[in-house]
């Protein structure tokens, strides 16, 4: 690349040939972090929520009279769109606005949409341009790391309908006439071989009867319904091992049958079933629950039950800050629709200062938590609260504060602004558990519902029994699972 556009010449490069192509795609789906706005095209390029010629529909053949670098509306680090603009285009100052210029001269910085770092790997590439195929419910209950990949291999076969049965041989052209090799009577088609038939059914009775129930497909998927029910770790293991091995050792069988002419008796097949069993269930690290009924059906397999550890409990105490500094602890709440962030101030008495929420939008947790953190830096300069100790409970917020690559590009900007702001005070932030952390998470969650930035100076009511209980020094607890 050279500027915005592609080169025209030849170059000797082995990648070059193929990423030309995509070159669109790539423009496309990529965004400016401002810097000092000297590469950037105002109108063409995208560095809002999108192009400007698409947000303000503006006629092509007019751009070429505009200023077009956006240096041109950058003063001081600060926007500065001239009168002329302003009056052609007036919502253009408050799409400015809503876009952070850094407060120290840096370059302007291009970045791939859809990665947090802004950078476009080999990996981001291939997943953007890989077709996204169906998720497939059970594809998770036949790969577990506890099951040989052999023996899972087959059933994932099975499941895709891809195993060689006589009924799929014919769809590729083998006309065979068709007999299962283990009853001898029907044709050989998976649902027949492996749920039909006298010895399958044989198999599948005699599981029936270690779960205690009745067993009853109508498709091949249906058996993957046993793993969902609600059980532990260890009899989830146990149960998907089970189905798994029942289904090879059918397909053993049926080979051993066809091409070796040797009958296995189903018992020997019981045999085989329990030992692989015993052996996933005995190896897997999940954990077993209580209840009597997994009990007894982990212990037809011969499985050592693992009990689950006793949680360690951690006692977490909201502390004060010392002498004329100021505490703030913050917090981002997110649902499937929308993030919010909230903070709330205290002095060295726990007496509370100010507290404030607002809505970040269709983002993550992460992101909201960030946002709180620089909400709270933001609001403590312009009160000049210049002793700040920043608490929040995410500690991937804590080392953001260290590393910067952590911080997703689309806050970037704002982000350096507010190191900026915090290295002319004196500052420093740490984690508490969220059990601590109690006031800031229930203004988060007030603002999940609203729309603009909120600042109490009084206290909401709503915080007023956790807000006593770190005012009298009480302690929570944190169960902490191993
Ligand atoms: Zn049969």
């Amino acid at each position: 690349m050279r500027g915005q556009r592609g080169i025209t010449h030849h170059i000797f490069s082995s990648i070059w040939s193929g990423v030309k192509g995509e070159l669109n795609v790539i423009r496309n789906n990529s965004s400016w972090v401002i810097g000092d706005g000297k590469t950037i095209n105002s109108w063409l390029d995208q560095w809002s929520d999108d192009k400007l010629i698409n947000l303000l529909n503006i006629p092509e053949q007019l751009i070429i009279h505009l200023p077009n670098k956006l240096e041109y509306y950058i003063e001081n680090q600060k926007w500065n769109i001239p009168e002329e603009i302003h009056q052609n285009f007036p919502n253009l100052r408050l799409l400015a606005s809503k876009v952070t210029l850094p407060n120290q001269p840096t370059s302007d910085s291009l970045v791939w949409n859809h990665s947090d770092k802004g950078e476009l790997s080999m990996k981001d590439a291939y997943t953007f341009k890989k077709h996204q195929s169906p998720k497939i419910p059970w594809a998770k209950c036949i790969w577990s790391k506890d099951i040989p990949p052999s023996k899972s291999l087959m059933v994932w076969r099975l499941m895709l309908n891809k195993l060689p049965t006589d009924e799929n041989l014919k769809v590729r052209g083998c006309n065979l006439p068709s007999r299962c090799s283990l009853c001898l009577s029907q044709v050989e088609t998976s649902f027949h071989l492996f749920f039909e038939c006298p010895y399958a059914t044989t198999l599948w009775n005699w599981l029936a009867s270690l779960f205690n129930r009745s067993l009853y497909f109508n498709s091949i998927e249906d058996i993957w319904t046993l793993c969902e029910r609600r059980m532990s770790p260890q009899s989830k293991v146990v149960t998907t091992a089970a189905l798994v091995n029942l289904i090879n050792v059918i397909w053993h069988a049926r080979n051993q049958a066809r091409f070796n002419d040797k009958k296995v008796h189903w018992r020997s097949s019981i045999s085989c079933i329990i030992a692989n069993t015993s052996l996933s269930g005995n190896l897997a690290t999940a954990t077993a629950s209580s209840s009597i009924s997994e009990f007894s059906f982990i212990k037809k397999f011969c499985v050592n039950i693992h009990p689950p550890k006793a949680p360690r409990i951690v006692e977490v105490i909201w502390h004060p800050p010392i002498h004329h500094w100021i505490k703030c602890n913050t917090d981002g709440a997110s649902n499937s629709v929308t993030a919010s962030s909230g903070g709330i101030f205290r002095d060295r008495e726990a007496n509370y200062l100010l507290g404030f929420a607002e809505n970040v939008g269709q983002e993550n947790a992460y992101f909201a938590q960030l946002s709180a953190a620089m909400r709270a830096i933001e609001l403590a300069k312009m009160q000049n609260w210049m002793q700040l100790w920043l608490e929040s409970d995410s500690s991937l917020v804590v080392k953001a504060f260290k590393n910067h690559a952590l911080v997703p590009w689309k806050l970037r900007n704002r982000w350096r602004n507010c190191l900026r702001i915090t290295h002319n005070m004196q500052f420093f932030a740490t984690h508490i558990y969220r059990e601590g952390n109690q006031c800031a998470d229930i203004l988060a969650n007030l603002a999940l519902n609203n729309d603009s930035l909120t600042v109490w100076p009084q206290m909401p009511s709503c915080i007023s029994t956790a807000f006593a209980r770190n005012k009298l020094g009480m302690s929570n607890f944190r169960f902490v699972n191993y």
